[in-house]
């Protein structure tokens, strides 16, 4: 068969991997000049290795994924880099059991406590039950007030804003289920990865047109099937043809964009080691500050200490509009909070933005996540909505792929 598929994020590359290897002769169309979609990396020219625009790493138990880059020959580290939180101004390193026990901003009760609802949530398989209950109702009983507002509602509300109280208990079971203390990395960043898969789908027949943007699926009519990658909205851009009640369910899928400011350090921001620091604080004009210098070694990255700044926010917001310099000065204050000296050693800095990166998940998901077949003969979605109960990441784009292949 004849199939073209629409972007080479991975769950594109997944699933034209797998076509590729049955025989099928398959074309991916990529507006972007490399491979990667929102997990791409940059490079610049004193680096060794490429950098995500958006921080990226995989959990231990990602094992679509890593399944894949076993099958492939590539090379994977495996680490396990400090995780904490700034609360109150101050970093506490909270990545194990024994962090939660001992964590002084909670009685002992109240820890206790803690530490049994997320146990509870990491053992029970039955997430079904879970998708009818909000996040933001469940955690402050079941954990008690202090413990949530101390840690998970500044936390929620720095990621999700104003649809905090959409959230279901589905979607946070998910992040507490999946987490693992041991990350794992591709070998040279996810750029590099995603460039070894499109190789290997070439050595099966596969055939790339990238800086292509498809704007209408009238220009691929010369396919038997076409897969479409790209977040719900794209889709409903480039086929207008579409039946107007697929549409309105399309458009019922919320989601948010995602910002990252990378500061080129001379000197370690986090200079505790910490790599990832969710921000326990709703006023914060920051939601993580993440040190990838602290995961990844920094020889190979000339040894400068790269930290991302991250937010997700709506496409619309103001920030979304902002230069790195606009930015930057919007963020210093309270970065300052975290390192007060760090500008001293600023290199450069690089802005990366995308307007759909995280689904909303509300309640009962599940009944409004679209299928794979749509409307149109032949043509097939495959992409980041459809991804629960786990919550989106590189590893269910790779299962996604290998599932719409299979039903292809
Ligand atoms: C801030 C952030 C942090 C993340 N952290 C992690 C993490 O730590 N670990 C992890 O595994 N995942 C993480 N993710 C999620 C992960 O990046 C995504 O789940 C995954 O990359 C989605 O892949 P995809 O192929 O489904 O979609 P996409 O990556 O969005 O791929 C779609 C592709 O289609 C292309 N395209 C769009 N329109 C057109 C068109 N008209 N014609 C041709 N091409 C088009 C795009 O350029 C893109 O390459 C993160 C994402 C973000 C934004």
């Amino acid at each position: 068969m004849r199939i073209a598929v629409i972007g080479a994020g991975f769950t594109g590359l997944s699933a034209a991997y797998h076509l590729a290897k049955k025989g099928h002769e398959v074309t991916i169309f990529e507006k972007d000049l490399n491979p990667g979609g929102l997990a791409i990396g940059f490079k610049t020219d004193n680096w060794e290795w490429s950098l995500e625009k958006h921080y990226h790493h995989w959990f231990a138990n990602d094992t679509t994924i890593l399944t894949l880059a076993k099958e492939i020959g590539y090379e994977v580290f495996i680490k396990r880099p400090k995780t904490s939180v700034f609360v109150d101004e101050k970093i506490y390193q909270l990545d194990s059991p024994a962090n939660v026990l001992t964590f002084p901003k909670l009685s002992f009760f109240e820890r206790i406590r803690m530490a049994t609802v997320l146990a509870g949530l990491k053992y029970n398989p039955f997430w079904q039950k879970l998708e009818g209950i909000k996040a933001s109702e469940f955690l402050p009983k079941a954990m008690g007030n202090n413990a949530y507002q101390t840690f998970w509602e500044p936390q929620l509300h720095n990621k999700f804003g104003g649809y905090i109280n959409e959230i279901s208990l589905a979607w946070f079971w998910a992040r507490i289920k999946k987490r693992t203390v041991k990350l794992a990395y591709p070998k040279g960043g996810f750029l590099s990865f995603a460039n070894a898969l499109v190789k290997k789908i070439e050595q099966h027949g596969g055939k790339f047109f990238f800086n292509t943007e498809v704007y209408e699926m009238k220009q691929l009519k010369n396919f038997d099937k076409i897969i479409v990658t790209l977040p719900s909205f794209y889709f409903l851009k480039i086929a207008p043809q579409l039946p107007e009640n697929y549409k309105q369910k399309l458009l019922r899928l919320k989601g948010l964009g995602a910002i990252n400011l990378i500061l080129r350090l001379k000197k370690p921001f986090l200079t505790d080691g910490t790599y990832w620091l969710s921000i326990c604080d709703k006023k914060s004009k920051v939601m993580a500050v993440v040190e990838h210098a602290n995961f990844m070694d920094k020889k190979y990255y000339n040894n400068e200490h790269i930290v991302y700044i991250g937010n997700y926010l709506p496409h619309d917001h103001p920030y979304m509009g902002m230069s790195a310099d606009e930015l930057l000065k919007v963020y210093d204050p309270y970065l300052k909070k975290i390192n007060p000296t760090y500008h001293s050693s600023l290199i450069a800095s690089h802005l990366f933005k995308v307007p759909f990166a995280q689904p909303i998940i509300p309640l009962n998901y599940s009944k409004i996540i679209p299928p794979f077949e749509t409307p149109l003969k032949n043509i097939y979605l495959a992409n980041i909505q459809q991804v629960y109960p786990w919550d989106r990441g590189t590893n269910y784009a790779v299962e996604l792929g290998e599932k719409i292949a299979q039903i292809i």
